[in-house]
């Protein structure tokens, strides 16, 4: 609900010139309605590929089923939109394992920390036991801050200044293993697809974990910065093509983020975006839902 209202701003903002009622009701489908949709879209972040697929949709549907008026083709668009979404909208699954063992990355600001943050509440709320690792070893700050977030949620951290990053992750996962845990939550170091070698990190960080633990990691989670537009879905692929990624956590979308990035990720790259954060506290994080998603991002 927080995410629909605070969407609806933005889309005033951004989008509502071309999508608002009062702009729809009147005109007609014609050419220069199909091209605000497409700038709508492209402002939006969706992205040319999925803006392209989903204008075609919208052609053909409108074609069948005879709509004259651009509020009709609005909803086919917001139904097209909601459908191409629709893949992405799947749970976190927990159980199959214990521990389940949870890795995510990210680029440094995404969110991340925040997000292990809030996804330990969430798990915490539905009696999951969590132990977080703390696999950014370099950074001191990155630390402390994630010591603060296990503080908060009252769960247990594995820590160590300095240490490697690939054997912390061990340590915890073993930990977990030995104490009984339900989800261990693995924080690794922020970092670029670009930098060669601390992708080359992460594999290694998989690899030490999958020695703790066979059929570990469980899940790999990418968490992106939902302003980030079409850059996002680089990252997307990139740190996909280097951990093999099973989940997505898109943050910011409380803020100006207009989101139609993720039409672009499930045009290309469909992975399931098992939350989205609305805000920087524990408790905003929400399951995503692609109907809601489409409405709030068409106003
Ligand atoms: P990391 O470097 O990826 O670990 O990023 P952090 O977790 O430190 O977050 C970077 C900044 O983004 C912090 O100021 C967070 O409070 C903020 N942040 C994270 N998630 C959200 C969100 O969903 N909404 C908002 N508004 N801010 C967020």
């Amino acid at each position: 609900a927080r995410l629909r209202q605070v969407t609806a701003a933005q889309v005033q903002q951004v989008a509502a010139k071309y999508f608002g009622d009062d702009q729809l009701t009147g005109g007609q489908i014609d050419e220069a309605f199909y091209e605000e949709l497409e700038t709508a879209l492209l402002m939006a972040d969706t992205g040319v590929k999925a803006t392209q697929a989903l204008l075609d949709e919208v052609r053909r549907r409108v074609k069948e089923s005879g709509a004259t008026r651009p509020v009709q083709a609005k909803n086919i668009l917001a139904d097209s939109l909601t459908r191409l979404l629709k893949p992405l909208e799947r749970p976190l699954v927990i159980g199959e394992h214990q521990p389940t063992v949870i890795m995510v990355a990210g680029v440094n600001g995404a969110g991340k920390t925040t997000s292990i943050g809030k996804l330990t509440k969430h798990l915490a709320d539905a009696g999951e036991t969590v132990l977080l690792a703390a696999a950014d070893t370099f950074r001191a700050a990155a630390r402390e801050q994630l010591a603060i977030w296990a503080d908060r949620n009252t769960v247990e951290i594995v820590s160590q200044a300095g240490g490697d990053p690939a054997a912390v992750s061990f340590d915890a996962v073993s930990a977990g293993r030995a104490r009984g845990k339900d989800v261990v939550l693995v924080d690794t170091a922020g970092r670029l697809p670009t930098q060669l070698h601390l992708m080359e990190e992460l594999r290694k960080i998989k690899r030490v974990v999958q020695k703790a633990d066979a059929s570990a990691p469980h899940e790999v989670l990418l968490v992106i910065d939902g302003n980030t537009g079409q850059n996002a879905l680089a990252q997307v692929k990139a740190f996909d093509e280097a951990l093999g990624l099973t989940g997505l956590i898109v943050t910011k979308l409380d803020g100006t983020a207009k989101g139609g990035v993720l039409a672009a990720i499930a045009q290309e790259k469909p992975i399931p975006v098992y939350f989205i954060g609305v805000g920087e506290k524990l408790e905003d994080l929400e399951t995503f839902s692609a109907r809601e998603f489409a409405l709030a991002l068409l106003g």
